[in-house]
């Protein structure tokens, strides 16, 4: 079985955001043949532009909004099910909290009638207006009442870490709902000093998902709710490549990196999960050794081109054991965001286990 836990997802269509809260910043989907959509060029017949206000963000196809469009790549690539969350440029933490609530809960609704139209092919995060934690914390619980099972939220809030206290309330919710938190990079670091060469994308996002990981790590967050699932895309960006550093300095300046926590860093290898997109059958490989299997989930970053663009074929291609195989494939997701292997099982999920060597062996203890 193959579960992809990074799929981002759009609505075809949302009201005017600027209209509707009476000021500007926010993304807008201009489709082939709306008024004013051949301002950032030609959009082929039934694509659209991503467009912030005035300027041009990024060129997307129907696999963004459709489901059924999805669902085919899906099968196309033996994908029996994706974990569906918003894209990052929605968080809109910038905008005022009950307008950042309104988005989050057309966006989260849109999501939940998916899993309702296609209850075994999809499952689902929540966006949540985090620079309001009393909003967010009620915000968790709403998700988890249409059917969600977990959030998804940025590796900082405006100009806050993780592991500022202001965050504890949806911390606790995420527990108390037993709801996994998703954490994607956004608003990278030094964007200004990267115009050229989606050097953002390519060198901003890695640290940004370190700078997450060690908040809540340093910070004391993993000591204060262990039970919260966190999962960090794109395999934990440069944590992993900058580990070893982190541990000496935790060990060498315990003036500075022990202030909340006195376990090191690698010590917490156990309490998150991070996705497999690393590009690099080397680098999933020690991370798989230092995390374990049932800690990293087949993560693809579809339907955008720097993601997985043949899902988990790396994986199946790798020289890991069968069941190891099927750990990264499925099963960490399951334990990751608390899902039913069963519901989502089909014979061609069951015949592509046994293809890997995996068999049904998973089903017993999963
Ligand atoms: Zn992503």
């Amino acid at each position: 079985m193959k579960i992809d836990i990074h799929a981002h997802v759009l609505p075809k269509r949302w009201p005017d955001l600027k209209d509707r809260y009476g000021y500007g910043g926010f993304i807008s989907l201009l489709h082939h043949g709306d008024p004013g959509a051949g301002k950032h060029g030609d959009i082929p017949f039934g694509c659209a532009h991503m467009v912030k206000d005035e300027t041009f963000f990024r060129a997307v196809e129907p696999n963004l909004w459709d489901s059924h469009a999805r669902i085919a790549d899906c099968d196309q690539h033996g994908v029996d099910v994706q974990v569906l969350s918003t894209v990052p440029v929605m968080f809109s933490y910038w905008a005022k909290p009950q307008d950042t609530l309104d988005l989050a809960r057309f966006l989260n609704d849109d999501i939940a009638e998916r899993l309702i139209q296609h209850p075994t092919r999809f499952a689902g995060l929540g966006t949540l207006p985090m620079q309001a934690p009393d909003l967010a914390a009620a915000e968790v619980a709403r998700c988890k009442a249409i059917g969600l099972c977990g959030v998804e939220i940025g590796t900082h809030i405006e100009q806050f870490n993780l592991d500022d206290p202001r965050f504890d309330e949806v911390w606790a919710a995420c527990e108390a709902h037993d709801m996994a938190v998703f954490v994607h990079p956004w608003d990278m670091m030094g964007m200004s000093r990267m115009p050229k060469h989606w050097l953002p994308w390519l060198v901003g996002m890695p640290p940004e998902t370190s700078l997450a990981i060690c908040s809540l790590i340093m910070g004391g967050v993993m000591d204060r709710f262990p039970q919260v699932r966190f999962v960090f895309a794109h395999a934990g960006g440069s944590f992993h490549g900058t580990l070893g550093r982190i541990d000496h300095g935790h060990h060498v300046r315990p003036d500075l990196c022990q202030t909340h926590t006195t376990r090191k860093p690698s010590d917490y290898l156990r309490n998150f999960w991070v996705d497999s997109l690393v590009h690099d059958p080397d680098m999933l490989r020690l991370i798989v050794r230092r995390q374990g299997a049932d800690r990293v989930c087949l993560g693809t970053d579809a339907p955008f081109p720097l993601g997985d663009l043949e899902p988990g074929k790396m994986i199946e291609e790798s020289d890991f054991d069968p069941i190891t195989k099927e750990m990264l494939l499925s099963g960490a997701a399951l334990q990751a965001f608390g899902l039913n292997r069963q519901l989502f099982e089909t014979e061609a999920s069951v015949a592509h286990s046994e293809r890997i060597g995996a068999g049904r062996r998973m089903g017993s203890w999963m």
